[in-house]
């Protein structure tokens, strides 16, 4: 069985691995010598909280290194204490091992502690791009963390240093750009979430940071798929070495060299190099050369790499193929939700029959040590709950609404509609524009999200009737009155997460026939209009755009709503620049800034501005 020996005896207290002030890698290299070929495996194996919270004692029994919440997977008593509580009984059961060796709790933290119900829930990363204040997404970021860590994981699977270059996939809006020199802009997201990570990972204020998902997953081919379907999420990115280097590459050579980031987390996507005319690509799961090669040896990173959810099953070939090539091409930790103890047994095998060399197992298990070293879990395993009644605080929550402020980009604005006046009688119109679910977007609560109540915060309607006194809703824009001073049309998305949100996969860029219609209604009815985008990416609206007065891009601007009213008031400048590029057409899409034949609708960096 993969059931961890414990015909061993523990460590003696005087363990130098147990010694705080000893050097890590003097810790590290105790501690592997004192582990069986089983617990180092199991330091490899993360499992899904939703496959041991009946039976934390699994934890125990296979000695597992790490416990994940995917995308909603919450505790019944989805609270602070009830996340910290849960996460501090996973913990016990990990101490519970002849080692003591602590549990990394890892959640996808990718706009806020955006599980948690009550957590300060920010703009999602294009927002935050469209700022271009880097010193806004680190004190995002370092509140995030705060937040998170506060109620129990000590690590984000964030942020995405993505570079989305077609529209049409459905993470786009966790990419901060099309750009990769914006993007590595905003990597002080990475500075946020750990600190310096030698020194301030210990913290209860950061977590380990992963940077997401290497490399190319913004870069994959439209309906490059075999199977029929459109599969621009985890499909292929065909390029060059020289372009890849530049757009998709760069971000992480910095998040290695500059933040020192501690894990990053291989793309469900694959890459093909056009130059060999090869054809042939790899699943980023397998490939050795980009993994190790490259990202290990050539760029230097120290940290460990985690797979992404069941990534190595995309790998051709039977379970322990497909586990052997992974641990052979350099992944150390396995994202392997409902695979114990399966995974365990089959890499323990293959290591046996000389597979998987010894010395790979001992490379992994000594990077995800060293970061249960370096954030101090041997010394302080449980929740420290210092900073819990910080969480959804409104410090924290004033922080977010300034980006949702800030992130709003001006597109049009005639004969200077806006900002709006407080005297003024407004109609507002659309779903989106009460409605919390839907302005969070995916990510939030569950995988996909939802639209309605689901978590607490301000709509931008409530964020409206908080400036001005004579203000009229219709979420279907039924009876717009002339004796308005203005309509304000909040048109968009509704949420979505991954694949789900391609376009072809039952989304589209352009606006729904709901949405146009009551632009057509509240912009012929009133004389003044404004429209608001509340979506993850822009839309199409060529052909409603000269109906409007004054348009602007809302994104997905998360919890706080009152920042997007703010600006709309003039509370706040409208000082938003693109971080893409908004097309004409969907079938326009891919176009990016640089390309040759480059007519967008608004061209990347495009933003107006007001002054206060
Ligand atoms: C996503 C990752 C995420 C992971 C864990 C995957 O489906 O691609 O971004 O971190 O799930 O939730």
């Amino acid at each position: 069985t993969a059931a961890v020996d414990t015909a061993f005896a523990g460590a003696p207290a005087s363990a130098p691995y147990l010694n705080p002030r000893l050097p890590v890698a003097q810790r590290v290299s105790d501690l592997l010598g004192r582990m069986t070929p089983q617990e180092k495996i199991g330091q490899m194996t993360q499992a899904e909280r939703g496959a041991i919270d009946s039976d934390p004692s699994q934890i125990t029994a296979l000695g597992l290194g790490s416990v994940l919440s995917g995308g909603g997977s919450v505790p019944a008593d989805n609270t602070p204490s009830g996340w910290a509580d849960m996460v501090d009984r996973y913990q016990a059961a990990a101490l519970n091992t002849r080692l003591k060796i602590p549990l990394l709790y890892g959640i996808d933290s990718v706009h806020g502690d955006n599980n948690l119900v009550g957590a300060t829930v920010f703009p999602h990363n294009n927002a935050m791009g469209a700022t271009r204040d880097a010193d806004l997404v680190r004190r995002e970021e370092q509140i995030t963390a705060t937040e998170t860590r506060a109620t129990g994981p000590q690590w984000v699977f964030a942020p995405c240093v993505c570079v989305s270059r077609d529209l049409r996939w459905g993470r786009t809006y966790e990419s901060f750009s099309e750009d990769p020199a914006l993007v590595m802009k905003m990597e002080t997201a990475l500075e946020g979430f750990q600190g310096r990570r030698t020194k301030d990972l210990a913290d209860p204020t950061h977590v380990l940071a992963t940077a997401k998902h290497y490399a190319g997953d913004g870069d994959t081919k439209f309906g490059s798929s075999t199977s029929g379907t459109y599969t621009i999420d985890q499909g292929v990115t065909v390029t060059d070495r020289r372009t890849f280097d530049r757009i998709d590459l760069a971000p992480y050579v910095l998040a290695v060299r500059k933040y020192g980031v501690g894990s990053i987390m291989p793309s469900f996507s694959s890459v093909d190099w056009t130059e060999d005319g090869v054809g042939n690509p790899v699943k980023m799961s397998a490939n050795k050369e980009l993994l190790t090669d490259v990202l290990k040896q050539k760029i230097g990173f120290d940290g460990f790499l985690i797979s992404d959810w069941e990534a190595i099953h995309q790998i051709p070939g039977d379970y322990a193929t497909q586990v052997r090539t992974s641990v052979n091409a350099g992944m150390d930790m396995f994202m392997e939700p409902y695979s114990s103890p399966q995974f365990e047994q089959t890499l323990l095998a293959e290591v046996q029959a000389g597979r998987v060399p010894m010395s790979r197992i001992d490379d992994a298990v000594s990077r995800i040590l060293k970061s249960k070293f370096e954030l101090g879990l041997f010394e302080h395993p449980y929740t420290d709950r210092t900073n819990i009644k910080s969480v959804g605080s409104p410090a924290h929550r004033a922080v977010a609404r300034e980006a949702a402020g800030k992130s709003q980009v001006l597109l049009k604005n005639s004969g200077d509609v806006l900002p709006l006046k407080k005297s003024q009688r407004i109609y507002v119109a659309g779903v989106n524009a009460n409605d919390m679910g839907n302005q969070a977007g995916g990510w939030t609560v569950t995988w996909q999200g939802g639209s309605g109540n689901t978590i607490p915060g301000t709509t931008i309607l409530q964020g409206i009737q908080q400036n001005a006194k004579n203000v009229t809703y219709s979420a279907d824009a039924s009876a717009p009155t002339a004796g308005s001073d203005v309509g304000v049309v909040v048109v968009g998305e509704t949420p979505y997460a991954e694949g789900v949100g391609d376009v072809g996969n039952g989304h589209t860029l352009n606006l729904s026939d709901a949405d146009k219609a009551a632009i057509d209604k509240v912009c012929s009815a009133i004389k003044k209009c404004v429209v608001l985008d509340v979506a993850g990416r822009p839309q199409i609206v060529t052909d409603e755009l000269p109906k409007m007065d004054a348009f602007v891009m809302s994104w997905l601007p998360g919890s706080e709503g009152a920042g997007v009213s703010d600006t709309l008031f003039g509370h706040r400048a409208y000082t938003g620049r693109l971080p893409v590029t908004w097309p004409r057409s969907e079938s326009q899409e891919p176009i990016n800034v640089g390309d040759k034949n480059y007519h967008p609708l608004f061209p990347y960096g495009y933003g107006l501005r007001t002054h206060r």
